[in-house]
């Protein structure tokens, strides 16, 4: 590997680059966001796909719409020379296109400017990241600094999980050396970690009987739900950043009937990696306190943790010194919630998340974005695929083993 001879990066040039192209940038987010697109609608959903399909085009990508069935397809579009160095050489930029909002959402919650604000469904999760993502590549085009192999992933069901977008994801990851999540920013902070996500099911069934009649014929399902929900709980450890939520609970028919039935569903949070399979066997060996009860126990880790290791630290460390030129400190955070960055980053692939649109109120009302933020952070994401060089250095390259 020779001595990297590229020049610095030209942050401020980029910064302006990025301020001319904060009008058409706007227009690109609304545009997005008025293709309404809940992960359950296939039809909506392909629709803002084929958006951003033509405007990857446009810009010269290299556009595939890996068709879904049950889902919204998912555009993989490549920008720049195709990598001769393998993997080494690539950069995955990682989005969604589908949104938590049913569709007439706009009706009550209009796509508007205002206070410095673009508000409406799905903004800040996640159209304004997607349409940085191609500003930012398009930048890049024009100024002849596109040098190295950008791969722009979104996909239609992250929303409820990434059930079938989750092989292409690790597919595509495996191909890369780094990473770059377009999910907001946490506050204004970038994000180098986040927690694992589990849920379970579990289903007591006792013995229906009369209240007053047959009392000590029944065996209650829901006293038995009651000493688990008790147990599980108890498995919360702060300190480790391990959490259980029993969140929903159900159970019984009538006052005057011993329940034979009750249920809860139970989401599961983890900070490492090696309490997943922890976690998992203590669901798994669950008794049932009252051997007239069964216990039925469904349920496992779905997206593991996204740690704060070694390579996403070094990506973090130029995006701050890239921001540090652009005249703003960045932070990092660690998240409670899950992103497709998990996926990625438990294969071993460096990644780093929060690289989107600054704002407030994702899955919320009053979901936004801080229209002054979209420039820099643009300019930083363009800067970060222009000079990133810890993507480069085959001595950071991962293991490319796939746990199954
Ligand atoms: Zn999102």
């Amino acid at each position: 590997m020779p001595v990297n001879p590229d020049p610095p990066v030209p942050m401020r040039a980029l910064l302006a680059g990025a301020r001319r192209k904060e009008s058409a940038l706007l227009d690109l987010i609304q545009k997005l966001v008025k293709a309404e697109s809940p992960t359950d609608n296939k039809d909506a959903v392909d629709a803002c796909v084929a958006l951003v399909a033509k405007h990857a085009k446009a810009l010269g990508g290299r556009v595939k719409l890996l068709c879904q069935r049950g889902f919204g397809n998912v555009l993989e579009a490549r920008f720049g020379p195709k990598s001769k160095t393998g993997p080494a050489g690539r950069i995955l930029l990682l989005g969604h296109l589908d949104t938590v909002w049913p569709l007439g959402t706009l009706k009550t919650m209009p796509c508007r400017l205002g206070e410095g604000r673009l508000w409406g469904p799905g903004t800040l999760d996640m159209k304004a990241g997607a349409a940085m993502a191609l500003t930012a590549i398009e930048m890049l085009t024009e100024t002849g600094m596109l040098k190295r192999e950008i791969v722009l992933l979104l996909n239609s069901d992250e929303e409820v999980g990434s059930p079938v977008s989750r092989p292409i994801t690790e597919r595509l990851a495996m191909e890369c050396a780094a990473v770059y999540v377009l999910e907001p920013a946490q506050g204004l902070a970038y994000k180098t970690a986040r927690k694992g996500t589990g849920n379970w099911r579990i289903d007591v069934t006792g013995v229906a009987a009369h209240a007053g009649v047959d009392f000590e014929k029944g065996v209650s399902a829901i006293r038995e739900l009651a000493r688990v929900v008790e147990s599980v709980s108890g498995w919360t450890d702060l300190k480790r950043g391990l959490t259980v939520n029993v969140g929903i609970v159900g159970g019984g028919s009538k006052t005057n009937v011993i329940p034979a039935e009750a249920w809860a569903e139970v989401d599961v949070r983890i900070a490492r990696k090696a309490d997943g399979p922890r976690i998992e066997r203590r669901f798994a060996a669950l008794k049932p306190g009252d051997r007239g009860c069964t216990l039925t126990v469904a349920g496992g880790i779905n997206r593991p943790p996204m740690e704060r290791t070694r390579g996403t630290v070094k990506l973090y460390r130029q995006a701050r010194a890239l921001a540090a030129e652009l005249g703003f400190p960045l932070e990092e955070a660690a998240t409670g919630g899950a992103s497709d960055g998990n996926l990625t980053s438990a294969l071993g692939i460096s990644t780093l998340d929060g690289m989107g649109a600054v704002g407030e109120g994702a899955h919320a009302r009053h979901e936004s974005i801080v229209v002054e933020q979209l420039a820099p952070r643009t300019a930083l994401l363009a800067g970060l695929l222009a000079g990133c060089d810890a993507a480069v250095a085959p001595d950071t390259l991962p293991k490319r083993t796939i746990r199954s």
